[in-house]
């Protein structure tokens, strides 16, 4: 099908808008119609060059949106739910089978190979341009600048539907990081203090940031 994406060509390039094709979903995938994504600072590191994607590549992997299509043998989520994207995993590593996804052995390809890594396409990216030649997605798993993302179900979270769900991707990157932060390594007791070292959010619009919408 038929989608808009926010491609970065080479090192350096802009974000320029262009339409694409993708594959629809395979075995274990989910298609997703974007309602909203964070702009990650990775995202830039990724454009200037300092994470190996191949470039062209489709960024971003702050994505939320609603499941437009899975195939058979997924049954987390269903066509019409909401979810958030978050980061894939292996699922084989030592790692991932202790249920520590976010320390999978395999991490680096699983977020920056450009091309699915399982199933019967692995080794493929399901991104192609309008000359047919073949570019970078599946970015953190997802590729989120875009009208459509296609993602692994095991790396979906389905969250209510009163919830605004344009503002809820970054919840799979930039928030956890900083809650895993503190819940899961600092663990502070009742009673201890914790500095939080960043901008006052009273003076950063940081919604203006995350609050970037790619409208279908
Ligand atoms: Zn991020
Ligand atoms: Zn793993």
């Amino acid at each position: 099908m038929k989608i808009d994406a926010y491609v970065v060509d080479a090192i350096h390039a802009p974000f320029v808008r262009e339409e694409l094709t993708i594959d629809g979903p395979g075995p274990g995938e989910v298609l997703v119609r974007v309602v909203g994504t964070g702009v990650c600072h990775t995202d830039l590191n990724t454009q200037g060059g300092d994470m190996p994607l191949p470039l062209p590549g489709v960024l971003g992997h702050e994505g939320s949106g609603v499941v437009e299509a899975v195939v058979e043998g997924v049954d987390n989520v269903a066509p019409g739910d909401h979810v958030i994207m978050g980061w894939p995993y292996c699922g084989t590593c030592r790692n991932c089978v202790r249920g520590q996804h976010r320390y999978c052995l395999n991490i680096g390809p699983e977020l920056l190979a450009g091309v699915r890594l399982h199933g019967p396409d692995a080794g493929s990216s399901a991104y192609t341009r309008a000359d047919g030649s073949s570019l970078s997605g599946h970015f953190f798993g997802q590729s989120s600048f875009a009208t459509y993302s296609l993602t692994r179900a095991i790396a979906v979270v389905k969250v209510d539907k009163d919830v605004d769900l344009a503002l809820l991707g970054p919840l799979a990157c930039g928030i956890t990081t900083g809650a895993g932060a503190i819940f899961s390594t600092a663990q502070p007791g009742p009673g201890e203090s914790v500095v939080v070292i960043g901008p006052d959010p009273r003076k950063v619009d940081t919604g203006d940031v995350i609050r970037k919408q790619i409208s279908a």
